[in-house]
């Protein structure tokens, strides 16, 4: 971090400043120009609050030169992290399809949909147990039950399961879940991030609805300075002015993410489009772009789906889907 002083700052008043700065543990290069001081800030700057320092009578500018993430910084950490989640792996080359309904309906419905996706070539079962909704009127998910019959489809399939997490007095229903998901509403659940970082199951990221990609790089920093690395990044779409898609699908997203941090990148074009026919080419494309995984929704009713039946793909469409992915990720390897 650089720190540039206004012009007229007298030595007392840099003595102090510099002193102020060592008492946080940060060494300072001062550099004393004819017209300005610059001091050079070095050491761990992630605690130093840049608006204050701006604040200051006598600091013209404050500029970092480090992103304040570390844990999942490439930088510091230049090969790409790979996850174990059972008999999977995800990163580094190893690619994962996530499929699964929006939520567990009826034990019948995810034990059908997840032999379908299994068939057609899915690593990982999906399904939501406890439901974000916008509306406390709409379906929240069958909660402990639904993780149940996660489970059960687990046992009858072998796929390792993942599903979301909304409250952390909820965590000894996880026990057997392979990944938890933080949802896009929770990103910035900065006590739900560090509590899962005390953990040491995966956690599945999704980004928020109007966050950035360094912002959600912190968050993923939450749960890794607690010591659990084992973090997935999710892009699913933030919140434009464009209403015909629900979200707008950022797949920039994944090669800014690769370059920044080592984490993996799954993309999740069912959520960020929200409409079924623009799943497929989404998919498509973010396998182009070179992400980790992908996650699609699929129901094995959709019309009738409790949840997002909208862009939920039938079995039949998944399987096609999955197909394509697999060409575009033998062509660009
Ligand atoms: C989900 O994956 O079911 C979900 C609720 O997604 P998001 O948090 O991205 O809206
Ligand atoms: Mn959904």
């Amino acid at each position: 971090m650089i720190a540039v002083l206004k012009h007229g700052t007298t030595p007392d008043q840099v003595s102090h400043l510099v002193g102020w700065l060592k008492r946080m543990n940060l060494d300072v290069h001062v550099s004393e120009g004819q017209e300005i001081t610059v001091l050079g800030l070095i050491g761990d700057t992630s605690r130093v609050d840049m608006d204050l320092l701006k604040s200051l009578e006598i600091v013209e500018t404050v500029k970092r030169v480090s992103e304040p993430f570390k844990q999942a910084n490439r930088k510091f950490h230049p090969k790409d992290t790979i996850i174990q989640i059972g008999d999977v792996r995800i990163g580094g080359g190893y690619f994962v399809m996530i499929a699964g309904p929006c939520s567990v309906e009826s034990e019948e419905q995810i034990i059908e949909v997840a032999r379908s996706v299994k068939e057609s070539g899915a690593h990982i079962l999906r399904g939501g147990a406890f439901k974000p909704r916008t509306s406390p009127y709409a379906f929240q998910g069958m909660k402990g039950e639904g993780i149940r019959l996660l489970e059960l489809a687990k046992q009858e399939t072998g796929l390792p399961i993942i599903t979301e997490i909304m409250n952390i007095n909820d965590l000894p229903l996880f026990e057997n879940v392979d990944v938890i998901q933080v949802g896009a509403r929770n990103m910035q659940n900065f006590d739900l991030l560090k509590e899962l970082g005390k953990t040491r199951v995966p956690i599945l990221l999704k980004r928020g609805l109007a966050n950035t990609l360094q912002e959600l790089l912190m968050s993923a920093e939450y749960i890794m300075s607690e010591g659990n690395e084992q973090v997935i990044l999710c892009e699913r779409g933030i919140r434009t002015f464009e209403t015909y898609t629900r979200n707008t699908l950022d797949l920039s997203a994944v090669s800014a993410l690769h370059e920044l941090s080592h984490l993996p990148v799954v993309v999740d074009p069912s959520h960020a489009t929200g409409k079924a026919k623009l799943v497929p080419p989404m998919a498509v494309a973010a396998a182009a772009s070179g992400a980790d995984g992908i996650m699609i929704e699929v129901h094995n009713n959709p019309a009738c789906a409790l949840c997002d039946g909208a862009q939920s793909l039938t079995p039949a469409q998944f399987d096609d889907l999955n197909h394509r992915v697999q060409r575009v990720r033998e062509a660009i390897l």
